[in-house]
């Protein structure tokens, strides 16, 4: 039961945000596209879908069986003491989002993990589908700490839940291109991550990409000064210096990619 409820709930929560930022991007682009769509789609797709496959063939439900285990064992650090239920909540899904934005820096820092990263980064263009072009590699060494973490903090499965569906839908707004209104724009940059944010994050100047790692709260990078906000948006080249060639970038390319040639 709690295979077949997670599984709709996650393909409920992607195929509802993929059709709802598509539309939003095809109604109001923020620039045009420099390559052919469909062609990008699939690609990016068709990783998705292959990760989703191994991932659930690796993991299955793993987070929230171990989310209901430290919850009915009062495990973890949050079971410690008595505190509000909405408290909880709210100090799991933001550890979770710190530890995120930890991971995603060392990704940028190490360069093994680098190697696998460039997957995400080497899009030449970004949106919507962007958000999942992730090499399965960067995915179940990342899925293997999370699980660490639920089982330290004592997360309940309300919270796996509740952290997973904002990080989907915060990384797909973040990578939409999207012409956001300047106050929609203004708002979300005080607690959380615009698409202006995360483009600067993209770009292939490695000192505007080693920046913005934030994906649910904008908070992390302004306490520990990764944040960058003041750049020439329209300015902005997408991609990886190393990974120009659109033609080089198929799906079978994104799969090797880590063990070919390193790209800074
Ligand atoms: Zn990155």
């Amino acid at each position: 039961m709690l295979d077949a409820n997670a599984a709709l709930i996650r393909l409920l929560i992607f195929g509802g945000g993929l059709l709802f930022f598509l539309a939003c991007e095809l109604m109001a682009p923020y620039r045009p596209a420099t390559l052919s769509k469909p062609r990008r789609w699939a690609v990016n797709l068709g990783l998705t879908a292959l990760n989703s496959l191994l991932l659930a063939a690796l993991f299955g439900t793993a987070k929230l069986a171990l989310a209901q285990h430290v919850t009915q064992h009062n495990l973890g650090l949050l079971n410690a003491h008595p505190l509000p239920y909405g408290l909880k909540l709210l100090i799991a899904v933001a550890f979770l989002d710190f530890m995120l934005y930890v991971w995603h820096l060392l990704n940028h820092e190490v360069p093994l993990l680098w190697r696998f990263h460039r997957v995400h980064h080497s899009d030449l263009n970004m949106d919507v589908s962007t958000a999942t072009r992730f090499h399965i590699g960067e995915l179940a060494v990342s899925a293997l700490i999370t699980l660490g973490l639920i089982y330290l903090i004592g997360a309940d499965p309300l919270s796996v839940i509740v952290f997973e569906a904002g990080l989907g839908l915060c990384a797909q707004f973040q990578h939409s291109s999207l012409k956001v209104p300047a106050w929609l724009e203004g708002l979300w940059w005080t607690l959380l991550v615009p698409p202006s944010m995360h483009r600067i994050h993209h770009s292939v100047r490695i000192k505007e990409r080693n920046s913005n790692y934030g994906t649910i709260f904008s908070l992390w990078d302004r306490a520990l000064g990764t944040l960058v906000r003041h750049v020439d948006q329209a300015g902005i080249r997408i991609g990886v210096g190393g990974h120009f060639d659109s033609a080089r970038l198929g799906l079978g390319r994104l799969l090797i990619m880590p063990f070919t040639r390193y790209v800074r």
